[in-house]
């Protein structure tokens, strides 16, 4: 039986949609059963008030009682709002690596014109890939093309592909059998 990963809108607002993430993120993970999840309040136990930013990691405790909840095996997280960890002044997503729970968010991937919203959405489905590769146990690649590269800035998303590279690839292969 295949492992069941949702798709969860975080907030009452989204820039972009869990459906369409699910029908571009589907043929990536063939051995994933890919669903989206209803929205979920924005967890305000994540939100720090002083930076005006949520903590993703404490988004990513909050998506495993909810994974629980609803009996999936992999929650992946699509928020609006901004998203740090201590240390850094903000993160484009977080996962548990490996582990059943991710978060993205789409606040510093927007597009400055309208007419751009396919790179919007190729940006957010780089990240999404990314953290799903986290989720499986995959580390930061040094391949700069490949999806597994760590993201500092919105360059170096651009800059690289959806797909995983040939070593991260077979990497892959071999952490789904064990
Ligand atoms: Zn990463
Ligand atoms: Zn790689």
């Amino acid at each position: 039986m295949s492992e069941s990963l949702g798709i969860i809108q975080l907030g009452p607002t989204a820039d972009y949609s869990t459906e369409k993430l699910k029908e571009r993120l589907s043929p990536k993970f063939p051995h994933y059963e890919v669903k989206t999840v209803t929205a979920m309040d924005t967890p305000a136990m994540a939100y720090d008030s002083f930076r005006e930013q949520y903590h993703s990691t404490r988004i990513l405790a909050f998506l495993e009682e909810y994974a629980q909840t609803v009996r999936m095996d992999h929650i992946l997280g699509v928020a609006s709002f901004d998203l740090y960890v201590p240390g850094m002044n903000f993160v484009f997503g977080e996962a548990r690596c490996p582990g059943g729970v991710a978060v993205i968010s789409t606040y510093r991937l927007r597009v400055k014109r309208l007419d751009d919203s396919d790179l919007f959405a190729s940006r957010i489905l780089k990240e999404a890939v990314h953290e799903i590769g986290h989720m499986m146990g995959l580390r930061h690649c040094t391949e700069p093309s490949c999806v597994m590269y760590f993201s500092e800035r919105l360059a170096d998303t651009d800059r690289k592909g959806d797909d995983f590279c040939a070593e991260c690839e077979s990497k892959m292969k071999w952490l789904e059998v064990e």
